[in-house]
């Protein structure tokens, strides 16, 4: 069987007399893709960060504002935190907390689902992406799998989870204070059932493993690529659903169970290596989710993986990139090729 894919992409011309230009006729060219796996389509729209970047950069000094008034009374921080955070439940944590080198897993004081812990990635009150570094995001990424994988002990139903991150307000995040969270319930979340049914079907119909067949793909057109590693390959998506977005995938279909140490180090070492790259680019601001199959299921189709993306600045005038066309429409555009900034990061990755 052929190790391609079929990549749909569809080239599309917006015509219109430009009055910046004397009213000359004016074609836009825009690309929608087609991501192959859920058919799920963005408009590719490439050059047009110079017109954006401003929304993505973050105003420091504001941002230093609130990072000074936002101290004094945060819960994350080590003066307050034993005090201020909740505990687990015994048959989750017997002291309450989980803790992984400088991190420490807590519930949410309040639950988003039925299973939802917070992770703190160390006592600094505020740390840019740079600073957070390889290894503290990799304890986080562990003290939030360790969450799951006890909250799965202790509570069977609890079979579907993600470990995921907000940097920043812009990004969705209400405390500065850096952390990840975990969350798990009975049924997945949107994203991931679409892409464990998708997935599944994939290979009931190709008797193939999709995501081991899209990283064949990738290796082989070396457009997307960014970096292979040990046991995860790194790429940009053919048909990105979120700004800059950056895959890594595991390589083999291992269930959350069997994610260690070792996977939790290379995928953290990539993901500081992503956010060194958006920062040197002035975004601050951006999400990962860590998308996981099923706990306590065997399964060859679906390999876990990490989707980081770029998200708009902390800056005036406070525009969201979540506009109606994202949150409604869940359409996409993007102003950069993900084959233009894999090849920016692959220099990261070195
Ligand atoms: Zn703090």
């Amino acid at each position: 069987m052929s190790l391609s894919l079929s990549l749909r992409k569809d080239i599309r011309k917006a015509r219109l007399f430009n009055p910046m230009r004397g009213f000359e006729m004016e074609e836009q060219v825009l690309e929608r893709r087609f991501d192959p796996l859920t058919g799920l389509s963005t408009f590719v729209v490439k050059g047009r960060f110079q017109y954006v970047e401003k929304y993505f950069n973050t105003d420091k000094q504001l941002l230093e504002r609130l990072i000074k008034t936002s101290k004094s009374n945060c819960p994350f921080c080590p003066e307050r935190i034993e005090l201020a955070t909740p505990k687990f439940p015994k048959d989750v944590a017997d002291d309450g907390r989980i803790k992984v080198g400088n991190c420490v897993a807590f519930p949410s004081l309040y639950a988003h689902s039925d299973f939802n812990a917070i992770v703190v990635l160390g006592p600094k009150h505020f740390a840019y992406p740079k600073e957070l570094g390889a290894d503290t995001l990799a304890e986080g990424l562990e003290a939030g799998l360790k969450a799951l994988k006890a909250a799965y002990g202790a509570s069977p139903d609890l079979a579907y989870g993600t470990i995921i991150m907000s940097y920043l307000p812009s990004a969705g995040s209400s405390i500065i204070h850096p952390h990840m969270q975990a969350l798990a319930s009975n049924a997945p979340f949107n994203h991931q059932r679409l892409l464990l049914i998708k997935s599944y079907e994939y290979y009931i119909q190709a008797s193939r493993n999709y995501w081991v067949q899209l990283i064949e793909h990738e290796k082989k057109a070396q457009e997307r690529l960014i970096r292979e590693g040990n046991y995860l390959t790194w790429i940009a998506p053919f048909a990105p659903l979120r700004s800059f977005e950056v895959w890594g995938v595991l390589k083999e279909p291992l269930t959350p169970t069997e994610l260690v140490s070792r996977h939790l180090a290379e995928l953290a070492d990539g993901l500081s290596k992503i956010l060194a790259y958006y920062e040197d680019r002035g975004i601050l601001c951006m999400n990962f989710a860590l998308i996981l199959p099923r706990f306590g299921t065997s399964q060859e189709y679906f390999n876990p993986q990490i989707r980081v993306c770029a998200r708009f600045g902390l800056i005036q005038p406070f525009i969201s990139d979540f506009w109606a066309l994202a949150t409604l429409l869940h359409e996409t555009e993007v102003v950069e090729s993900p084959e233009d900034y894999a090849a920016e990061l692959r220099k990261y990755f070195h």
